[in-house]
């Protein structure tokens, strides 16, 4: 079967410097797939470069099957969804014109997530910061991306909104068929219903694993990669510090890049 989106022998960084070597992912049409590592691992750089906002500087990445070195809004136009930990609302404008300015209708917006309905006519700016990150999921995943790139999705958030925001993204892999790859701080949330896991270390895939492999060595992936950053026991421990509900400047992804879509 033809993945979503791949990408072989993939180098990748800054000035000309890698900060990402030879990585070879795939991603397949109604998958979640986990992509985890320790801070500085390569993870958003990976994620950068697959999305169209960096470009390579070694190996190729597929889109749909198709090579490509297309920008961000033009994968964007073939299928391709960018969601970043930065809450990518527009803060001047409401709940409903931001799904509106995303092509998407606010009714399919609250089907799935039901707490937006209260929140339709509530600028941007003033929604919480679970509010502002269901907007953002709910405006990528109602147009039914065929491929869903998410980069900490639920960083700082509280972990019942984690739960929902995560299975968001289960649900539109399993019923719409968007192959998913997320970058997770929630490492234990995220592998319950990971169908495969990659983990990076410092700058290379380090192991390749179906979720239930990866569900049954979770000690050791923790041990050796993850110690800190995991979120282990996160159910009945306190969230990680979150950051101010005032939301960055309105912009669609991250390093104040223009809007895919
Ligand atoms: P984290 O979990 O902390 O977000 P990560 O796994 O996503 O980490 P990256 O953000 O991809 O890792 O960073 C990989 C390496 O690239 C790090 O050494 C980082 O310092 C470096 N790096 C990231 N962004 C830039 C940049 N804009 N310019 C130069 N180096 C960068």
């Amino acid at each position: 079967m033809t993945a979503v989106l791949s990408a072989k022998g993939l180098s990748a960084g800054y000035a000309g410097q890698p900060v990402v070597h030879g990585v070879d992912i795939e991603v397949h049409a109604g998958e979640v797939v986990c992509l985890l590592g320790p801070n500085g691992a390569g993870k958003t750089t990976t994620l950068l470069t697959l999305s169209g906002e960096l470009p390579p500087i070694a190996g190729t990445v597929a889109l749909n099957g198709a090579t490509t070195t297309a920008p961000l809004h033009r994968r964007a136009r073939e299928g391709l969804a960018y969601v970043t930990e930065e809450r990518s609302v527009f803060r001047a404008l409401s709940a409903y014109d931001n799904l509106r300015c995303g092509g998407v209708s606010p009714k399919d917006a609250v089907a799935l997530f039901p707490e937006l309905e209260k929140c339709m006519r509530t600028r941007g700016g003033l929604l919480s910061g679970g509010e502002q990150q269901m907007l953002t999921l709910a405006r990528a995943l109602c147009r039914k991306p065929r491929v869903l790139l998410a980069d900490e999705l639920s960083l700082g958030l509280a972990p019942l909104v984690v739960d929902r925001l995560l299975r968001a993204v289960s649900a539109a892999a399993k019923e719409t068929g968007t192959g998913a790859l997320i970058v997770e701080q929630h490492a234990h949330k995220a592998l319950k219903m990971a169908d495969r896991v990659y983990v990076m270390n410092r700058g290379r895939l380090a192991m390749a694993l179906t979720g239930e492999e990866a569900r049954g060595r979770l000690d050791e992936i923790e041990t050796a990669y993850l110690t800190g950053v995991s979120g282990r026991g996160e159910d009945d421990a306190a969230p990680p510090p979150a950051p101010p509900e005032a939301p960055p400047a309105a912009s669609e992804h991250t390093n104040s890049r223009p809007p895919a879509a």
